[in-house]
């Protein structure tokens, strides 16, 4: 009966069709369905087919729908994904897979196994886009059918449909579906806010109503005055905006006064800004709310003019003014493309939808960090964007916080490269501020110029960080080939190595006894410091050089350090009481500016040359020297041998005599290096600082925890450069 239906409702805009694989994909997915029933009592079947109305509404391609009925059979019922492309071919088989391994991913893990999630589905997007399509239609009725499912399942399909499905379903331009399953999953997720509002709403309902009938007379009769054909659409606002709106602007139900919306939809782009003076003309519009999305369409390619106006006894309404052609596109976004391109194979390559997913699949390929790529995925996802402008007119949309610098990566890689500094209206500003809408910004270059470390810290854009990225690790490998060569040379000279003797394809084998492919990259690990060059020439004049024996140091001399001050100074033995996990040949060190001590939580970072720098997990300079994870290198503390850490330590205390003699009787039996006690002068209290020598981290712990039972002492703090 319900298949009937489905039959006669597609029948309705593709006359012609046959249908018959269609009726063939309904039986299997009926047989195999036979006597499972879904929580609400209902038999199975009833789901994929209404999956399928969802997809038939959208007018979806025969394919889709195929998927629509089959799309739980593989998760669900014996059925192997193989009986699928024996019976239905490789595009139905492809999405059915699609759309089950999509059902599999977990988004609420760990930040790693949730990037990866992420990244599953992005990937399944690209591949098909009608997989997202059949999963939206499938959550939409799981959304409308939530009610029979436990508490605790509802809150986690609800979370999942707000913060993931709706997400997507609005970057994909398809209003309608993400209102309904934002309605949907915030009646599950918060069921007293959202039954205040859905009360509010009906207790005004008449009156609203009232009103709106009447602006809408008002509107049609002034509207046929000025010749502008349009067809009127009058509504209460959906509870779910209504209720971020509350949120937002953090008032009462009683404030919110545009509860009510109009919307003219019209014939022509010429019509709506004609329809926007008629009601301005009726109304005055309040400043600041006049947008027009038909000039600067949304990312997700949506077109309307907005305006919110005053009426006439003093309450506000927003009206929105479209054409057909917007409004079907505001409405249904991607699936437009099925359901008014006949004969098309969905939305064309170059859409700015898709292109946005492509573009996300490419970036997420050069992005390691889960961290990293989830938070770049949010802006991309949650996007509430900035409307900035060229000095010749052109509009750059860009992501909220964005700087000069995404927005010249986001007009040239080369302009955004060579920047040296932006113009907003007119003013010079740093590069690291943040655009506002509206803004005009002139940016300005020099040839050659590169781009700085620096400017990933403050970047929004994935564009903008991964051009920055690339350029930086192409000239950091540059130069790591360069210092690698060198080393080699001058290693080989003092071990009467005579490299010239040695032929290419020696080179070449010995790089790939070290996983290379290249002797280049085999140089640039050497200028990174992951191996020493007497090793590598052991292994290319074994008769000349053994494995064991003195090292003299890599040169890295010379070459400049662009890492944050403090960097670690260079050590020519290394540090022998840290080690890298799995790597004792590397030359590791303490980092100067924060010294780690003893038994405190390391990590290790590949400095250029210079083997590896050992910074405290604490160390300020961590923070920006591990975005580039590439180069992150797990250390442990090797054995406990007797050694001596100095600390940097700052004592706060009350100003009174006595008081450096009581700090000093703690330290009795360690070494102090240094100490000075000054005068805090506009704090009224006493400040000592010291460098003391301990063995480990727990020692370091006794001695603060000791100073910090004088009294007087208010504070004890390490110091880190
Ligand atoms: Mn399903």
């Amino acid at each position: 009966m319900l298949y009937r239906d489905l039959e006669a409702k597609i029948r309705e805009y593709r006359p012609k069709d046959d249908l018959a694989p269609l009726e063939k994909a309904f039986r299997f997915a009926r047989q195999c369905h036979e006597g499972q029933m879904r929580v609400s009592g209902e038999p199975y079947m009833v789901h994929p087919v209404k999956v399928a109305h969802i997809l038939a509404d959208m007018r979806m391609d025969l394919v889709g729908m195929q998927t629509g009925l089959l799309h739980d059979v593989v998760e669900d019922t014996s059925v192997k994904l193989e009986d699928v492309r024996k019976q239905f071919g490789d595009e139905v088989a492809r999405c059915v897979d699609g759309v089950t391994k999509l059902g599999k991913l977990d988004f609420y893990s760990a930040e790693d196994r949730q990037a990866e999630s992420f990244r599953k589905m992005l990937l399944a997007m690209v591949d098909d886009i009608r997989v997202m399509m059949v999963k939206l239609a499938d959550r939409l009725h799981n959304m409308r059918t939530l009610g029979y499912l436990n508490r605790e399942r509802r809150e986690r399909i609800g979370r999942e449909t707000i913060e993931i499905y709706a997400p997507i379903a609005h970057r994909l331009g398809m209003g309608k579906l993400r209102g309904e399953l934002e309605d949907l999953a915030f009646q599950h997720l918060e069921a007293d806010a959202f039954r205040e509002i859905v009360t509010n709403i009906e207790s005004r309902r008449h009156s609203n109503e009232g009103f709106l009938h009447e602006i809408r007379q008002t509107v049609e009769a002034e509207l046929r005055r000025e010749g502008i054909p349009a067809r009127l659409e009058a509504r209460i606002k959906r509870p779910y905006s209504v209720f971020q709106k509350l949120r937002r602007q953090k008032i009462g139900m009683d404030q919110v006064y545009d509860l009510m919306a109009l919307r003219i939809i019209t014939d022509s782009v010429k019509n709506c800004y004609a329809a926007l003076g008629v009601i301005h003309n009726q109304w005055r519009p309040i400043p600041g709310r006049i947008k027009d999305f038909i000039a600067i369409p949304r990312p997700n390619l949506y077109q309307s003019l907005h305006t919110s106006v005053v009426g006439p006894q003093g309450q506000t309404f927003e009206v929105q003014i479209r054409t057909e052609e917007m409004h079907r596109i505001a409405e249904e976004g991607i699936a437009a493309h099925w359901k008014y391109k006949e004969g098309r194979k969905g939305p064309a390559a170059d859409d700015q939808r898709i292109a946005w997913l492509r573009h996300l699949v490419e970036w997420q390929r050069d992005m390691q960090d889960p961290g990293e790529f989830m938070s770049t995925l949010k802006v991309d996802l949650y996007p509430e964007e900035v409307y900035t402008f060229t000095p010749r007119g052109k509009v750059i949309v860009l992501p909220r916080d964005a700087t000069p610098i995404d927005f010249a990566y986001a007009i040239h890689s080369d302009v955004g490269s060579t920047c040296v500094g932006a113009k907003v209206n007119g003013r010079i500003v740093p590069l690291r501020s943040c655009l506002r809408n509206g803004d005009v910004v002139e940016i300005m270059t020099q040839p050659g110029h590169q781009p700085s470390k620096d400017w990933l810290a403050f970047v929004k854009t994935a564009r903008a960080r991964n051009k920055i990225k690339h350029l930086i690790n192409a000239s950091e490998r540059a130069k790591a080939i360069e210092i690698g060569g060198k080393y080699l040379d001058k290693e080989a000279r003092r071990l009467g190595v005579q490299l010239g003797r040695i032929t290419k394809s020696e080179f070449d084998a010995v790089a790939g006894q070290y996983g290379y492919s290249k002797m280049e990259d085999l140089y640039a690990a050497l200028g990174y410091g992951k191996y020493s060059a007497r090793q590598v020439l052991a292994k290319l004049a074994p008769g000349v050089v053994n494995e064991e024996g003195e090292e003299s140091p890599p040169v890295g001399a010379g070459v400049p350090e662009p890492a944050p001050a403090g960097a670690p100074s260079r050590t020519a033995e290394g540090d022998p009481v840290v080690r890298v996990r799995g790597l004792d040949d590397l030359l590791v060190y303490r980092a100067k500016c924060c010294n780690p001590i003893r038994g405190e939580a390391i990590v290790g970072y590949v400095t250029r040359g210079k083997g590896v720098a050992v910074h405290s997990c604490l160390c300020p300079n961590v923070q920006s020297l591990m975005y580039d994870v590439e180069r992150k290198i797990e250390v442990e503390w090797a054995r406990a041998a007797e050694d001596a850490f100095p600390v940097r330590i700052v004592v706060h205390t009350d100003d009174r005599p006595g008081m450096l003699n009581q700090l000093t009787s703690v330290l009795e039996n360690t070494n102090i290096r240094s100490l000075e006690a000054k005068t805090a002068l506009d704090q009224d209290g006493g400040i000592v600082e010291m460098t003391v020598d301990v063995r480990d981290k727990k020692q370091l712990e006794k001695l603060v925890a000791a100073m910090r039972r004088i009294s007087g002492v208010r504070d004890v703090e390490r110091l880190f450069n």
